[in-house]
């Protein structure tokens, strides 16, 4: 897949439109999830332009993929959800789910998150 630079992820980055920060350096970026699956639900995107989980960790450079995954550490603590337990959750792809293709990580916590995934039908 080609990645797409007007992605709604994209936008955020280069500050087109607003969104509610947590944390950033010169890998991350992290914020609160516009639409909340739990009483936790923050995002974390990478600065440089990959469309998916794949895409970042067969393309990324070990400083990129070092720094992303300091900055959802240091997310996770500066959300205070990791002695009560949390979810990263990363969708990749159609089957996966993916809505926005900017590669992200979902961060939820607060409540019990129930199973890991839901188990449909679609016969
Ligand atoms: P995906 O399904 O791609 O893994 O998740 C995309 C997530 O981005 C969804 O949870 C959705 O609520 C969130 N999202 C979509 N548009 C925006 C936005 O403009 N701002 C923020 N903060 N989150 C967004």
């Amino acid at each position: 897949m080609t990645y797409d630079p007007s992605n709604i992820f994209a936008r955020i980055l280069r500050s087109e439109i607003p969104c509610k920060k947590i944390a950033e350096d010169t890998y991350f970026l992290a914020f609160h999830d516009v639409s909340p699956r739990a009483p936790v639900h923050a995002l974390v995107i990478p600065k440089g332009a990959f469309t998916d989980a794949h895409d970042f960790h067969k393309n990324a450079t070990s400083a990129e993929i070092v720094g992303f995954y300091k900055g959802v550490a240091q997310v996770v603590d500066i959300l205070g959800v990791h002695n009560s337990g949390f979810r990263q959750i990363c969708n990749c792809g159609v089957n996966g789910g993916q809505e926005v293709p900017h590669y992200h990580m979902h961060i939820l916590g607060g409540r019990k998150l129930g199973p890991m995934v839901s188990v449909v039908s679609d016969e």
